[in-house]
């Protein structure tokens, strides 16, 4: 199988590749000469996703597939949810944003959240799309390097305390949205 993965995200080309089958090949978008952030303009993960999907299918003829991920906070009634990269303004630091959470935060005791990945796989019979979670909390403070976005401050429940940030890339699979919205995808692609 050879598929065009609709993102330029480093971090999520690592997470996606590292969960594929053995021997599938993988290309992204710069491979076709195609730079920048992908257009994403709805309101919710599965139409951005569909969006960029789709977009890629028709440019380039290859069977794409798109990850849209937001982190969604009970305590702020979802947020920030679809605007996750644009949550401390347009400029789209992930540092912004962490502190951004924090402050929404404060000391509340409620800090209880999930990540949710929708995945879009654009074919020419259509878009085919397929979701993962994973509930957890907000850390207190940011702890961890590892990953990118909101890793530092995500405990999973299914953990054992650490954050996404101090877990290895198989660790964070193990556990994440974004490896069981795959798991999701692949079992749908064998049954069709
Ligand atoms: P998008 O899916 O690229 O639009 O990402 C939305 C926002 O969520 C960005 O700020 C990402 O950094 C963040 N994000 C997406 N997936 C993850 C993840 O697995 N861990 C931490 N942050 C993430």
């Amino acid at each position: 199988m050879n598929i065009l993965l609709a993102t330029q995200n480093p971090h999520k080309i690592a997470e996606l590749r590292a969960v594929l089958p053995e021997g599938w090949s993988v290309q992204v978008p710069s491979d076709f000469g195609i730079v920048g952030e992908l257009a994403e303009d709805g309101s919710r993960l599965e139409e951005n996703a569909a969006q960029k999907a789709r977009f890629l299918w028709e440019r380039t003829g290859m069977p794409s597939l798109a990850d849209d991920s937001g982190l969604e906070v009970d305590a702020l009634f979802g947020e920030p949810g679809v605007a996750s990269a644009q949550y401390a303004g347009p400029q789209r630091s992930d540092a912004d944003n962490r502190r951004k959470l924090l402050d929404a935060l404060g000391s509340s005791l409620n800090r209880t959240a999930r990540f949710r990945t929708v995945l879009a796989w654009a074919t020419e019979t259509g878009v085919v799309l397929a979701a993962g979670e994973v509930r957890g909390r907000i850390a207190l403070a940011e702890k961890g390097t590892q990953g990118f976005g909101y890793d530092s401050l995500f405990v999973p429940d299914e953990g054992d305390g650490r954050s996404f940030a101090e877990m290895s890339l198989s660790e964070k699979s193990a556990l994440s949205h974004r490896s069981r919205a795959v798991a999701t995808w692949l079992a749908l692609l064998q049954k069709s």
